[in-house]
């Protein structure tokens, strides 16, 4: 028996973490974990600093990203791993969600606007991929709310007060840029889907893998997802999806994966990134 673990779902600053990726890999080796992914909404950025950091831990780095995708309107959060950190169709895809989140965040505070609430975009602090929750801590901070949490339920979960849904990107066409970048591409939280039509549309989708691991889910949990993945011998996967106190209740390390997943994904990530990239 191996106690080898790797968290390979979590958020730094770059996205809406309140850590940093050193911070983060701190943090990682203190709780003992010997694998970790931070898997940023939409952006790569922390990538540009961890592998240096990471050099100084016992701990290995495998390079990841969350997509925020689309299906009918729905949201759907696509796990990006391995992928070649040069690749331009995963840059291109970071790119088109930034311009998508910019538009989209100003949308949201001129809903806000109009019900008498104005925020200033300078007065949120963030350093990358910025949204919602960057938003909600700021109608937080004016006392406007008690909790992030009452913040997605009054003004900015989905059909709320200030909800915008923003430029949909389709779930295929995220699922082709992680494989053109040699990455691949997992179905994350899946428990989180509403439909069940998007969930059956979604394993029909050309997925490497799913997330059946997460958070402080129990056996019974993540049983019928392992189910599903088996079933179409997709990858398992798993993580904590910790946002540090963005999100108080997953904390680092609350699910992860054996060495055989984390090697098998580390390994692929050396391999591709030994090559030039042709995308
Ligand atoms: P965005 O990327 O701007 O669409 O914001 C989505 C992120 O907001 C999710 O990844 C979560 O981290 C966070 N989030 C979504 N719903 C809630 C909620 N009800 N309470 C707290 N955080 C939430
Ligand atoms: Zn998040
Ligand atoms: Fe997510
Ligand atoms: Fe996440």
């Amino acid at each position: 028996m191996s106690d080898f673990r790797a968290d390979l779902h979590c958020h730094s600053i770059f996205s809406d973490g309140t850590d940093s990726p050193k911070r983060l890999i701190e943090y990682a080796v203190e709780i003992g974990l010997q694998g970790l992914s931070i898997t940023d909404h939409d952006t790569i950025t922390a990538y540009n600093s961890a592998f240096e950091i990471a050099k100084n831990y016992p701990i290995r780095l495998l390079n990841g990203v969350e997509f925020s995708a689309s299906y009918q309107s729905e949201p759907v959060h696509i796990l990006g791993y391995g992928y070649h950190l040069q690749s331009k169709a995963i840059s291109n895809l970071c790119e088109r969600h930034s311009k998508r989140r910019e538009d989209r965040n100003h949308k949201i505070l001129e809903k806000l606007k109009k019900v008498g609430i104005s925020i200033d975009p300078e007065e949120l602090t963030h350093q990358g991929s910025w949204g919602r929750p960057h938003i909600a801590y700021a109608l937080f901070k004016k006392g406007l709310v008690q909790s992030i949490q009452q913040a997605f339920e009054v003004y900015l979960g989905e059909g709320k007060l200030a909800y915008a849904p923003g430029e949909p990107i389709s779930v295929l066409e995220t699922i082709e840029a992680i494989h053109a970048g040699g990455g691949k591409a997992i179905l994350a939280h899946p428990h989180l889907l509403k439909r069940s039509t998007t969930i059956r549309a979604m394993l029909k989708m050309p997925f490497d893998g799913m997330e059946c691991y997460y958070a402080r889910f129990g056996p019974a949990q993540e049983k019928k997802w392992i189910d599903l993945a088996r079933a179409r011998q997709w990858l398992i996967t798993g993580g904590s999806d910790y946002h540090g106190s963005f999100k108080p209740n997953n904390p680092l390390g609350s699910s992860w994966v054996g060495h055989e997943t984390f090697d098998y994904f580390y390994h692929h990530s050396q391999l591709i990134n030994q090559q030039p990239i042709h995308d």
